[in-house]
């Protein structure tokens, strides 16, 4: 089981900052910018790549509800990133699917 499995079952503890039937808003354990959450959906899917059609409802659910989550933190002003890693070159470290949001300082830009 992942990680973000067992925070969405509460075996493990994070802090949840919102909560949908389908996902999560969680505050990233070691944030890489003021802002920094990740949205999990409760539903493990390994990574994005691997989503299918079945995943299409939740993963547009999960990012329609992104500019609500940015407002709720400030940042929808300032600006904020989403950034999904598949794999080892994009720097995966757990295999389950999830959208981090980044903001409240100035992102480089290409990313490193
Ligand atoms: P990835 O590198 O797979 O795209 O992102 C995984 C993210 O999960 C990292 O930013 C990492 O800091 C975060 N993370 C890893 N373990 C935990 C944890 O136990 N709790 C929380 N809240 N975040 C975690």
């Amino acid at each position: 089981m992942t990680i973000f499995e067992k925070i969405a079952r509460r075996e493990i503890p994070a802090e949840i900052l919102y909560e949908e039937e389908d996902f999560l808003v969680i505050r990233d354990i070691n944030p890489q910018a003021p802002v920094h959450v990740l949205i999990v959906p409760k539903k493990v899917i390994e990574r994005v790549g691997e989503a299918g059609p079945e995943d299409a409802r939740i993963l547009g659910k999960m990012l329609a509800a992104s500019g609500n989550i940015a407002r709720r933190l400030g940042v929808y002003e300032s600006g904020y990133r989403l950034v999904i890693n598949h794999g080892p070159d994009a720097g995966e470290t757990v295999p389950h699917l999830h959208i981090h949001l980044l903001g409240k300082r100035s992102l480089a830009w290409p990313p490193g």
